[in-house]
């Protein structure tokens, strides 16, 4: 792949920051992108996801400071609500981060990355994308959508040698699901459900997009590769 930079959505914290050590480690040059504007390696800045304008203004900012080759879309949230209470304003809140977010950014990627000869685009999904999960139906809603995006956006940039790719991770402890996990009734209901009888890691997840971004692997684009220990195929 081109050298040039990689960006890094929501790299401040989480799978994010991860994925942004481990790229760094492989060689890359990483920007981050949060509303903290904190970045593990490379240099951050700040910006909400949700604000358009605003992540025109930064995809321009890092453009300046050189060749774009890649982008991680991996910023998200999660709420979970009782759907008979779900306001149109808390989906729409879940849509806008999870998936409006990343159309914008693979927007404004999209020129500098096709200018510097082509790249990977790697969108952080969900496992839930597939599943049919009781309170979630704007995350599984909003994550469903990262696929489609991915499958539109591969066929539609593949002539400019843009690849994109779905990760789409199972449970990975981080800060959005850490008290959720460390509850006793859900680490055994875990054991019961996950065949690997575990949740992943950040870094686990990070070697995978580390590995995408390494290896030359030009016929792989519009997919979606689930790392969720086996648990959405278990039934
Ligand atoms: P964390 O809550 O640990 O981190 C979220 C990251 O996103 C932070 O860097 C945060 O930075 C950033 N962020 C949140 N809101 C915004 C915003 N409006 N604008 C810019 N940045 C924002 O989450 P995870 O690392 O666990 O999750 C990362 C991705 O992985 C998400 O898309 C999530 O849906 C997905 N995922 C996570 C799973 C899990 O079990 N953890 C499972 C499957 C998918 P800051 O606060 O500084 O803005």
């Amino acid at each position: 792949m081109s050298e040039g930079q990689i960006v890094v959505t929501g790299g401040s914290r989480g799978i994010g920051a991860a994925i942004a050590v481990e790229l760094d480690r492989r060689g890359r040059r990483i920007a981050c992108l949060s509303r903290s504007g904190e970045a593990p390696v490379g240099y951050g800045l700040a910006c909400d996801m949700t604000d358009e304008a605003k992540v025109a203004e930064a995809i321009a900012a890092i453009a300046a400071k050189g060749p774009i080759a890649g982008l991680v879309n991996n910023a998200g949230h999660h709420v979970a609500t009782p759907s008979e209470s779900l306001t149109a304003e808390e989906f729409e809140r879940s849509v806008r981060l999870n998936a409006t977010a990343v159309v914008v950014a693979c927007r404004e990627a999209y020129p500098h990355i096709r200018a510097n000869g082509g790249g990977l685009i790697i969108n952080i999904g969900s496992f839930f994308d597939k599943l049919g999960v009781a309170q979630n139906v704007a995350y599984c809603a909003s994550k469903a959508a990262v696929g489609a995006i991915t499958r539109c956006l591969a066929v539609e940039w593949a002539d400019a040698g843009i690849r994109v790719l779905d990760v789409a991770p199972g449970y990975i402890d981080t800060d959005l699901n850490h008290e959720f996990l460390a509850r006793d009734n859900v680490r055994r209901w875990l054991e019961r459900r996950v065949p690997v009888k575990r949740p992943g890691s950040a870094e686990e997840v990070a070697r995978l997009v580390g590995t995408l971004y390494s290896e030359d692997i030009g016929f792989l684009t519009g997919e979606t590769i689930y790392m969720d220990g086996g648990q959405g195929m278990n039934h």
